[in-house]
């Protein structure tokens, strides 16, 4: 972003509203003292060896706190641990036993608590039956299941016997999973007979075949029984397995034992893909030590944890946001957490809500882009529910809009609610820039501060570090514990991505201003910012602006190519239900963007439809919208949720801009 970026749009900064944290959460904080950040800032090393040994259960302690050979950086070396007796053994026994460790509601209502106790049993069992069936440490196992206690078990499971996982999100193609599993070599597979979706049944298994089919790699599949008769099942019998037929063989043979790997610190723990909004899916590696501390941590300061929350974080667990928190963070730190099956709006537009004041969850951490909808549909459906449980709320994933914020700072949070807008990444692992509910004045639309011990700046082209008032690109100098150790099989590409813009400093890929005291507002992606008439400008402002508007639920900007100004803007809009979209509301809505930026940010095309383009995790895809615009074909689409809504878009632009 050049320097003329940093005075023309500034949409964000006008957003001055400030909420402080109530007096009663700071005096009861599990962080009570600022002085925090200036002693991380002092020596970050020092700060996250007290936290690793705060936050986890070693067997053997670690030597050297990092070594950092740029760009690899491992840490805690030489310490042993296992994430699995961190999540489950060590709350199995004494107080926790009985607590209970996920509440799950399956699409069809049906439920199942499962106690820490019967979490240890679970797991323990479920790794035996991976052993019996010849997983060995080091085995790559991919996870292709809903939403259903088998998921997190099996991650778990995995993670006791030293078996990296790589979870693959129920929703994607065969053709998406043989990928995954091909990129990471995974022998093993874990799926299920269908999962539950809007009422009807999603052929895992079947999908999972056709994936097979296209790969040598896979000797066993274990098959889950979720959705029973409703779902026909071919079983190779050389290569398919029933989970409970499995788990009964391993307790015939007598080997149900399954004590804990002590694994390396830097024993990888699992390979994730991106979501894609960008390009071609990158398959992240963590690994054990570092991850565990940081999400941990992170999850424990950044919600104010307390012993008797239920913690409600929607995201899959097949998104690095339901690795580390739902399973990783949240059970290390022996909290109870709901696992929902089902979507948001199926029965009806009210289920989140329901499932709050069912389970009565205390801390709910969702989308964006799930807050659009929600305020899309309209204030009756949450108006059904008691909400009162809730007394924290967060959000992750994209740039939350400022109108979004409020929205669900008064609707949902009772304007009682703190919110989190945590900033991270799959690469980074755990949160990095976030308010920490005890500490933080928020302003709606900021993420707020790095969290302590993370080196975040902001810097301009040339990687000097932009003052207070000003834009650039998000990077991060040192490096954190739960960072990425590579991208799997390919170090050349890890150093292209992310080392090599600015020379081994982390180089996140976000454009992002900081106000004059500090506050960080991302400004979405650096490859989706534009050039107006020689201004550079993030799309979150633009985007903010159209849906600050009252008849707008939803936004997407991108700059197409214009003689005069270099690029100008295209905006792509969704209106709220009931809402005719015609021509003199485009007129109102452009003449609004303008007014609320400058007559500069005018958009010079303005497009309804029905929906945008987003990645199975709901994030807008602008690159593919970039793609219609200019006629291209489009680029690497294997995690767009519904093709379809591309391609109407396509056939309306192409009529109406020929
Ligand atoms: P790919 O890297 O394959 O394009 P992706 O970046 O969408 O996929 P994720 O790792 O799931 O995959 O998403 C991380 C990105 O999400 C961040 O780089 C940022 O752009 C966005 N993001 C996450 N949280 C926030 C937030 N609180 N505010 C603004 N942006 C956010
Ligand atoms: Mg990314």
């Amino acid at each position: 972003m050049s320097q003329s970026a940093t005075g023309a749009f500034d949409a964000l900064f006008h957003e001055n509203r400030k909420f402080p944290p109530s007096s009663e959460v700071t005096a009861h904080g599990n962080i009570s003292d600022p002085a925090i950040y200036e002693q991380a800032r002092q020596d970050p090393e020092a700060f996250w060896d007290a936290r690793a040994r705060e936050q986890i259960d070693w067997f053997h302690p670690w030597n050297q706190i990092l070594d950092w050979k740029p760009p690899f950086a491992k840490w805690f070396i030489g310490g042993t641990l296992n994430a699995s007796y961190n999540c489950v053994d060590r709350h199995a026994h004494g107080t926790r036993a009985n607590k209970p460790a996920i509440i799950f509601e399956g699409e069809p209502g049906d439920q199942r608590v499962i106690t820490y106790a019967q979490l240890l049993e679970e797991v323990t069992l479920a790794a035996a039956m991976l052993r019996h069936l010849g997983v060995q440490k080091g085995d790559k196992v991919a996870i292709y299941l809903p939403m259903i206690p088998e998921a997190v078990i099996s991650m778990l499971a995995c993670a006791r016997i030293g078996a990296p996982h790589t979870v693959v999100f129920g929703g994607f193609s065969p053709d998406s999973l043989a990928d995954r599993i091909n990129d990471c070599g995974a022998n093993f597979v874990i799926t299920a007979d269908g999962g539950w979706r809007r009422g009807k049944v999603v052929p895992l298994k079947d999908n999972a075949d056709e994936a097979m089919a296209k790969t040598d790699h896979v000797k066993r599949c274990v098959v889950v029984r979720r959705v029973g008769d409703a779902a026909a099942i071919h079983m190779d019998p050389d290569r398919d397995i029933w989970w409970h037929d499995a788990e009964a063989q391993t307790r015939a043979a007598g080997t149900t034992d399954c004590p804990p790997e002590q694994l390396d610190s830097e024993h990888p723990l699992f390979i994730l893909y991106t979501s894609g909004s960008t390009g071609k899916p990158k398959g992240i590696l963590h690994t054990t030590g570092g991850y565990m501390v940081q999400t941990s941590l992170t999850h424990k300061w950044v919600f104010d944890l307390k012993e008797n929350d239920v913690f409600w974080c929607t995201a899959d667990v097949g998104w690095v946001t339901g690795h580390s928190y739902i399973v990783y963070g949240p059970l290390a730190n022996g909290a109870t957490c709901v696992l929902f099956e089902g979507t948001p709006d199926y029965p009806d537009k009210d289920r989140f809500w329901s499932m709050i004041a069912k389970h009565k969850v205390t801390i709910f951490y969702t989308a964006p882009t799930a807050i659009r909808s929600f305020m899309r549909w309209g204030d009756e459906f949450p108006a059904r529910h008691d909400l009162t449980s809730l007394r924290l709320i967060g959000t992750v994933g994209e740039p939350i809009n400022p109108e979004a914020w409020i929205w669900y700072h008064q609707t949902i949070g009772g304007s009682r609610c703190p919110i989190v807008d945590t900033w991270w990444q799959t690469e980074t692992g755990g949160i990095m820039i976030s308010p920490i509910a005890s500490l933080t004045t928020t302003k709606p639309g900021s993420a707020t501060f790095p969290f302590p011990g993370i080196d975040a700046d902001i810097v301009d082209e040339q990687g000097d570090s932009v003052p207070l008032g000003g834009g650039g690109y998000l990077i991060v100098r040192k490096p954190w514990p739960s960072m990425l150790r590579t991208i799997w099989g390919d170090d050349e590409r890890y150093k292209q991505t992310y080392w090599s813009r600015f020379e081994n400093i982390y180089f996140a890929g976000d454009g992002c201003k900081r106000d004059a005291e500090g506050y960080y507002w991302l400004l979405g992606r650096v490859d989706d910012v534009l050039n107006v008439s020689a201004h550079r400008i993030g799309t979150a402002e633009l985007e903010s602006a159209l849906v600050s508007h009252p008849k707008v639920a939803e936004a997407a900007v991108i700059g197409i190519p214009d003689e005069i100004t270099g690029q100008a803007i295209a905006a792509f809009v969704t209106v709220r239900s009931g809402i005719v979209a015609d021509d003199a509301l485009a007129q109102e809505l452009r003449a609004h963007v303008a007014k609320a930026i400058g007559p500069i940010a005018r958009p010079k095309v303005l497009r309804f439809t029905a929906e945008l383009p987003k990645t199975r995790s709901g994030k807008i895809m602008r690159r593919l919208l970039r793609d219609v615009a200019e006629g291209r074909v489009t680029g690497d689409t294997t995690t767009l949720t519904d093709p379809s809504v591309l391609a109407e878009i396509r056939s309306q632009y192409e009529a109406t801009e020929g």
